[in-house]
């Protein structure tokens, strides 16, 4: 190994350093604000931990919280630091994935008898996840060969079943996030000033380098999720949750999501007296009443017009159709799950596109 290694920093400047350097090194080198919103590090495009020694020749870039990959690392960290608080309040629950998602994070959980999280239990594990963040954990990192890596999680049977199945290298693409190819089991573990394990998961990473660095987050709500999205498998309980880089992003959140809750054309639609959606005609069939027709009528003329206007000449055709124009067009190919069942017509399959 060379004694001297050089990363290109993301201007194309390279820089020597010593072997072994690690990302939190690199990123103090650089500059002192940025050793304090490094988050991790992209080493020729992968993300890795801060503390991983780097030893050879590569481009490297920081990664810090307000960007894409940031929000998906405090996201995905602050998904860790919500199972540690559930197992804190509910021993014997069990764990299955806790991946970061558009804006948030969520993770899957079976609890000893069938007992379902509450929301007081909600603002109970948010309030234990406060204290692990003040706690300030390293998140640490291990790699296990796959026998090994299934004794720690002997107890946790999901975990198993991802181990097992990363072996035979049968992985959806979100549990890789959770385990990487399978030839090695990668676990990180959080721990306290002693070194006494608090937490453990099967995991990929990279990760922020301790619970410290989380704290803008809300736990949103509750949802039922059957494990591996399979029905004929258990139901397991999907917290959700969303993680920002600071308290201002965190509140832009949750003021965008109360302001698109007030423009819900379900509530407009009520208050308004434009359309309703009776238990007697099922979920998401509208009802419109006079003022919402005259809205609707008045926008279809609009159109109209202004295609005519434009040269277009108007056709109509039926909503259903043989299910062999539904081959050709490729809707049944792509979306059959999303259409209508067929009925029988003239002996024939008909479908139509929802
Ligand atoms: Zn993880």
């Amino acid at each position: 190994m060379a004694d001297q290694i050089t990363l290109t920093l993301p201007d194309g400047s390279p820089r020597e350093y010593p072997a072994g350097t690690t990302g939190a090194e690199v990123a103090a080198s650089i500059g002192r604000g940025l050793a304090k919103a490094a988050l991790a590090v992209e080493i020729d495009g992968v993300p890795v931990d801060l503390d991983q020694p780097i030893d050879h020749d590569a481009r490297i870039s920081v990664i810090t919280g307000a960007s894409a990959e940031g929000r998906d690392l405090l996201r995905h960290s602050t998904s860790h630091v919500m199972a540690q608080a559930v197992f804190d309040l509910f021993p014997g629950a069990k764990y299955a994935i806790g991946p970061s998602i558009t804006d948030g994070f969520y993770y899957d959980f079976e609890l000893p008898d069938g007992r379902r999280f509450s929301d007081t239990d909600l603002e109970r594990i948010e309030a234990r996840m406060r204290e692990i963040v003040k706690q300030n954990q390293p998140f640490l990192r291990e790699e296990y060969a796959p026998q090994a890596g299934r004794e720690v999680f002997a107890d946790q049977p999901y975990k198993l079943e991802i181990i097992e199945r990363a072996s035979a290298g049968d992985l959806s693409e979100e549990e890789t996030g959770d385990v990487g190819d399978g030839s090695t089991v990668s676990v990180y573990r959080n721990v306290d000033a002693e070194g006494n394990v608090l937490y453990v998961d099967l995991c990929r990473g990279p990760h922020v380098p301790s619970t410290g660095k989380l704290g803008a987050f809300k736990l949103m709500k509750v949802a039922g999720a059957y494990w591996r999205g399979d029905e004929k498998r258990p139901m397991l309980q999907r917290i959700y949750g969303t993680a920002w880089e600071d308290k201002a992003a965190l509140e832009a959140h949750l003021h965008q999501l109360e302001e698109a809750e007030r423009r819900d054309h379900r509530k407009l639609g009520a208050e308004l007296d434009l359309f309703s959606f009776p238990d007697e005609l099922g979920g998401g069939l509208a009802l419109w009443h006079p003022k919402g027709a005259a809205v609707r009528k008045v926008l279809e003329d609009f159109s109209r017009e202004r295609h005519e206007a434009n040269g277009y000449e108007l056709v109509f055709s039926p909503h259903i159709a043989k299910s062999v124009l539904w081959e050709t067009s490729g809707h049944l190919g792509f979306y059959a799950e999303g259409m209508y069942p067929p009925m029988e017509m003239e002996g024939l399959p008909t479908t139509r596109a929802r």
